[in-house]
């Protein structure tokens, strides 16, 4: 087995551990990333499939996240509009369906109130308790030992307001059911994004995409980094030394001065660390969980919807498939639907075999947007449930009672270990912004820290 000399041993060659290695390097030290699966880009990846390009994970930019929206621009790629011209589609809780503009769902005047009204709390508490130091708020201990659920119906007695707001947050984006994280969790969410508000308003957060897809941006850095980046090599451990840490992989073994763990904490528990983590970690690292969604792409002969006026935007809060968006690629004749299936609805979708989940979720397709769509030319289920080494989707979120508890500690290193990906961001948490941000961030403490 070789054994390598470097300043930092990088683990994990998604967006952050890539970043993390740029910066690192621009500073002169030396790195190496080592990377579990034969590519890199972690839960971003482009891939063709049945001739079809698909963003089988992260791929929407939205305009606030400059972190991102900079790196793309500077590694030379571009970045296109989403298709949203035309009418949404709303399938109520009653099964009516109707078609409306702008972003708010076309609900009685009631229901439109007491949303309103929830998000304005929301709004105003994401400004009050921000994203980079939630736990440190007043409030923390107190927001933080309630689920976003009971929260919402001690909030109002309108239930199709409560499932309205819990779907941004809870199937939207934690894809954990509102029973199971805290209102402090999501708020964080919210700040995260710059506010409530935005997390609702889908041209906002959906607005763009890289062209060729995202995992692109990890392609190019991986690229500046030519042999620095190992792939097929999952650490397997971590083990502290006098001069810092010895890396110890599938095929090689790096001598390093510091460590980044860029990965989800989620799988910290896969490497073995010597001597063992501190009881801290051991046990704040059980309390952060990836939710589940299934992320689901149709391709068609032609963007149908757009012939009848429609936007391809479609919410159904109580159906198996919630969202669904136009996904076309960029000049592509062909037109691409997305859609997602989260938390527990995807653990019923899973229960079903593959043809009869098939036929399910495309009648829900058909419900919001007509029988044209129940024959896709591609058809593809994102399943990051089942790969070894994402086990989730999109990112973690802890359980209820634990970002307060243990919030503070994320990001404290142990001796010469790091930890850094997009789950322990603040700003663009959970997205491919705060994998950056967190990359860069941990870079540079590193580099100061070299310095002292
Ligand atoms: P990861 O990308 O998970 O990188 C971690 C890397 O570490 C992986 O490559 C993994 O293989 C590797 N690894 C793990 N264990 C080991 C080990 N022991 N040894 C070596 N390597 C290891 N974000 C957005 O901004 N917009 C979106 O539209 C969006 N949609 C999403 C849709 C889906 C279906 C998913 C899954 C995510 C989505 N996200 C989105 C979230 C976004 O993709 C992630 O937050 C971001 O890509 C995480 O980057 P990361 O570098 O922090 O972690």
């Amino acid at each position: 087995m070789e054994t390598i000399e470097r300043d930092v041993v990088i683990v994990g060659a998604g967006t952050a551990g890539l970043n993390a290695a740029r910066d690192l390097r621009a500073a002169g030290l030396s790195v190496a990333v080592l990377e579990a699966r034969d590519r890199v880009g972690g839960r971003t990846w482009t891939k063709t499939i049945d001739g079809a390009m698909l963003e089988i994970g992260g791929q929407w930019i939205s305009p606030d996240q400059t972190a991102l929206k900079e790196l793309v621009a500077e590694l030379g790629l571009e970045m296109f509009s989403r298709y949203r011209d035309g009418k949404s589609v709303y399938v109520a809780p009653d099964g009516t369906r109707s078609v409306y503009d702008g972003d708010m769902f076309p609900v009685s005047a009631r229901t439109g109130a007491e949303m309103q009204r929830m998000i304005g709390i929301l709004d105003g508490l994401a400004e009050e308790i921000g994203a980079s130091e939630p736990w440190a708020h007043p409030r923390a201990r107190e927001l933080d030992t309630i689920s976003l659920r009971e929260w919402m119906s001690q909030t109002s007695d309108d239930q199709e307001a409560c499932a309205n707001i819990g779907h941004f947050l809870a199937g939207g984006m934690l894809t954990k059911p509102s029973h199971a994280f805290s209102v402090l969790q999501a708020v964080l969410m919210a700040a995260s994004a710059g506010s409530f508000s935005n997390l609702v308003d889908e041209d906002l957060l959906l607005d763009k995409r890289v062209v060729g897809g995202m995992q692109n941006v990890s392609l190019a850095i991986a690229a500046q980094l030519g042999e620095d980046v190992v792939l097929d090599s999952p650490v397997r451990a971590l083990n502290r030394t006098d001069g810092g840490v010895t890396a110890v992989a599938d095929h090689v073994t790096v001598n390093a001065r510091y460590a980044v763990m860029a990965v989800p904490p989620n799988l910290y528990s896969r490497v073995s660390f010597n001597p063992p983590l501190p009881r801290l970690q051991h046990q704040m690292h059980q309390h952060q969980s990836l939710g589940l969604v299934i992320k689901v792409h149709a391709v068609y002969e032609t963007p149908f919807w757009r012939e009848e006026g429609l936007s391809g935007t479609c919410f159904s809060p109580n159906l198996l498939v919630q969202e669904i968006y136009d996904n076309t690629n960029h000049g592509d004749t062909r037109g691409t639907l997305v859609a997602f299936v989260p938390d527990e609805k995807a653990d019923a979708a899973f229960e079903l075999g593959a043809g009869e989940r098939r036929r399910v979720v495309l009648a829900d397709f058909a419900t919001s947007l007509g029988a044209k769509a129940l024959e896709p030319v591609v058809y593809y289920e994102s399943d990051w449930g089942s790969e070894e080494w994402t086990r989730g989707a999109y990112a973690a979120s802890y359980d209820l009672g634990g970002l307060h508890r243990y919030g503070a500690h994320q990001l404290t290193p142990v001796g010469p270990i790091y930890w850094a990906s997009s789950d322990l961001a603040a700003e663009g948490y959970q997205h491919v912004d705060g994998a950056v941000r967190i990359g860069r961030a941990t870079a540079a403490k590193i580099v100061a820290r070299d310095a002292d």
